[in-house]
């Protein structure tokens, strides 16, 4: 099967291409020609990972193309903060989605908080023959008090999984990548594509 997967991002495509069994096809946004930033206009991970599969969708229907697409959407939510950043995780600190920045203001946001629970969760939307099928993962850990290591993104430096002494940041890649929220929901995915 092909596969359109609604992100431009290219580490986020050769992680997936790397989950998913070799037989089928993944395609990102730029070699289906879609350059434009897709509006991540809702409220939920579901509603946003929802407007980026329709808005591919959409544009495949008005080249008389009829192919599966999927998209994701992930967050960090923090049970301290009221499950903030939540889906304003890349946005947390400003819509310029600096990183350093995000991760400042969580810091500060749980400054004298002892509960550092939090959880990253990641919800796909698959849109196979018109049917919509959406897939969750989720990793629990806890948020560390300062930053540790270099590695990945976003908020992995903060991120120890439960079960582990390291945070994403500090752990490689491959061992992220086969526990992660986004690897757990892609795995969903791929179960339900082998029996359709
Ligand atoms: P996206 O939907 O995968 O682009 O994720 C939105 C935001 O959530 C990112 O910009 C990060 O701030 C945060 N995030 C999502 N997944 C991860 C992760 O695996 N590690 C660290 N931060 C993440």
């Amino acid at each position: 099967m092909t596969l359109i997967f609604a992100s431009a991002n290219k580490n986020k495509i050769l992680e997936i291409e790397a989950l998913i069994p070799k037989h089928h096809r993944v395609i990102g946004l730029q070699e289906v020609g879609i350059f434009d930033d897709i509006p991540e206009t809702g409220t939920t991970l579901t509603q946003n990972s929802f407007l980026k599969a329709n808005y591919v969708l959409n544009f495949l229907k008005q080249k008389n193309l009829t192919l599966s697409v999927f998209a994701d959407d992930s967050g960090l939510e923090v049970e301290a903060l009221n499950g903030e950043p939540g889906v304003y995780s890349a946005r947390y600190a400003g819509i310029q989605k600096n990183d350093a920045a995000n991760n400042t203001k969580l810091l500060q946001q749980l400054n004298g908080k002892t509960n550092r629970a939090a959880r990253f969760v990641t919800v796909i939307t698959f849109i196979l023959n018109g049917q919509i099928h959406y897939f969750e993962g989720e990793i629990k850990g806890s948020i560390t008090t300062q930053c540790f290591g270099n590695d990945g993104f976003g908020y992995d430096p903060l991120f120890i999984p439960q079960g582990y002494t390291q945070t994403f940041a500090q752990m490689d890649a491959t061992t992220k990548n086969t526990i992660s929220h986004r690897a757990i929901a892609v795995k969903k995915l791929i179960e339900f594509i082998s029996t359709v």
